[in-house]
């Protein structure tokens, strides 16, 4: 993979042939997905959901020592609002003097669609360095200047002269794609063009020393990075750190929280880990091809089974596999004993989730081991990374699986029909599923531990928590209702999937 001469990355559609509308089995689903024929699948009808650029900012607005600058209409990125508390203290944990996310916008207007925006451009940059002195100054693009055709890159490399921060341009412009995981890759793609650079001069006394040069090598060959993504909360990596750790290896954590120049150093690893395929392949590829780094990517440490496949991956790498096998069997065991008191209140509940293809597969394999049914999952998307994880979720043929990203209306349909016990369900969808009276556990969250042995155990016994006492979420029915007809409930969920020029 090389797309790094490219002012910009393709998108998912295209690259990955990823699909974001389906209906029908987890089984149809495996079945349709590995011909390679979900790809020009439609929806006659869509309600809107997220874009490209605000999934771009939900990991941007996380680094530190930079400035954000998004190049749009006011209301673009306005949601980093819902985020901004959050960047703060979760920098703080890494470092006490971080200052937390600082972010400009060009607020383009009407003038600015007929005479353009670069002006305004040029000023924010400038303004943002010469207030705020950072590392990096992030420009983030939006719809509006990629239509009225600002050419951004020519004006940040004019810019790049006259300033000491690291520029780097972001093509995020949300009408690009349907599949808004294609923010990832805009995002890793301006961070592997513009912030990999080592200043010069840098630690050339270290590399004067021969015996320094020797322990650099074997910290070095030691070393892992762990790609962490911005839905994770600093218990994950603290228990993700102490499982990689007790193999005897060092531990960095990359992209989130990272500082701009940081990133400068990531090729100082022997290995690089993902904790999720729809998240890195994109920069563990590229890094791959840039450095010879090579990388873990299969699977998501949530459940026992994929903690121990993501531990197990990483050992091989170092030859550790001995080591590796003894752990898990250990945190597997003190595990499995620890969550036996749930399974008679948890066997039999039936629940749908919604998020992430990596994160729901995983979650639901882990609900499954504790005897609950899985009736029906939603992802945001799908693509080939969903394979393996769709294998390991058992009865798949009387799972429905409802591809979509947004598209509250499906979602409503199909619920009312599967009535589930729980609903498992990421970050904005959770409230309009209240209100149909379902209990509600949030797939991810930033002040609470999923991943890892002490995150199964987490889920588990808060989901224990939710259904011991479903009565508030309960009385939403009858006092709250979505704003859908009745007749809609008795039609198919999926009526509005056009599948006829794909399959
Ligand atoms: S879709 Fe375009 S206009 Fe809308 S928020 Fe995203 S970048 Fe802005």
């Amino acid at each position: 993979m090389d797309y790094i001469r490219e002012k910009a990355p393709p998108v998912r559609e295209d690259r990955l042939k990823a699909c974001n509308a389906f209906g029908g089995s987890c089984c149809e689903l495996n079945r349709i997905g590995k011909k390679g024929c979900l790809n020009g699948v439609k929806r006659t009808f869509a309600q809107t959901q997220g874009c490209q650029l605000n999934l771009s900012l939900a990991i941007l607005n996380t680094i530190r020592n930079a400035v954000i600058v998004v190049h749009a209409p006011i209301g673009c990125g306005g949601s980093s609002l819902s985020t901004a508390g959050i960047s703060k203290n979760f920098q703080k944990l890494r470092d006490p003097n971080a200052k937390g996310l600082i972010w400009l916008n060009t607020n383009l207007d009407d003038n600015d669609v007929v005479g353009g925006g670069e002006e305004k451009l040029r000023s924010a940059v400038l303004y943002a360095e010469s207030e705020f002195r950072p590392e990096a100054i992030i420009v983030v693009n939006s719809c509006v200047p990629a239509i009225i055709g600002d050419d951004i890159d020519s004006i940040l490399n004019d810019l790049q002269k006259q300033i000491s921060a690291k520029i780097v341009p972001i093509h995020c412009e949300g009408f690009k794609t349907k599949i808004m995981a294609s923010a990832y890759d805009s995002v890793y793609h301006g961070i592997l063009r513009n912030l990999l650079d080592k200043p010069e001069d840098t630690r050339k006394e270290i590399y004067e020393d021969e015996l320094e040069i020797l322990k650099e090598k074997y910290r070095k060959s030691r070393t892992v990075n762990i790609l962490n993504v911005s839905s994770m909360s600093r218990q994950d990596e603290e228990e993700l750190t102490r499982l990689v750790k007790a193999l005897g290896l060092e531990v960095r954590i990359y992209p989130c929280y990272a500082s701009a120049d940081d990133f400068a150093y990531v090729d100082d690893a022997a290995l690089n880990v993902s904790i999720c395929a729809t998240h890195d392949d994109y920069f563990v590829e590229h890094i791959k091809e840039k450095y010879g780094i090579p990388f873990v990517l299969r699977s998501i440490p949530i459940g026992i089974k994929n903690t121990d496949q993501w531990i197990l991956d990483i050992a091989k790498f170092f030859g550790l596999e001995e080591n590796a096998k003894r752990l898990v069997e250990a945190e597997a065991k003190e595990l499995r004993e620890a969550l036996e008191p749930f399974k008679e209140q948890l066997k039999g509940k039936r629940v749908f989730l919604g998020g992430g293809e990596i994160r729901i597969l995983s979650t639901a394999e882990l609900l499954q081991s504790m005897g609950m049914e899985v009736v029906g999952l939603k992802g945001y998307h799908y693509d080939h990374f969903a394979e393996p994880l769709l294998e390991l979720v058992e009865n798949s043929e009387n799972i429905i699986f409802n591809v979509a990203t947004g598209q509250p209306f499906e979602q409503a349909n199909l619920l009312k029909r599967l009535e589930p016990d729980l609903y498992v369900g990421h970050t904005g969808t959770n409230g309009y599923t209240a209100k149909q009276g379902f209990p509600i556990y949030p797939l991810f969250g930033q002040s609470s531990i999923y991943m890892g042995y002490l995150g199964a155990y987490e889920i588990v016994r808060r989901i224990a928590r939710v259904l011991k006492n479903p009565i508030f979420n309960r009385n939403f029915i009858g006092n709250s209702r979505l704003p859908y007809r009745d007749e809609w409930y008795g039609q198919n969920p999926f009526t509005y999937i056009d599948d006829s020029a794909a399959l």
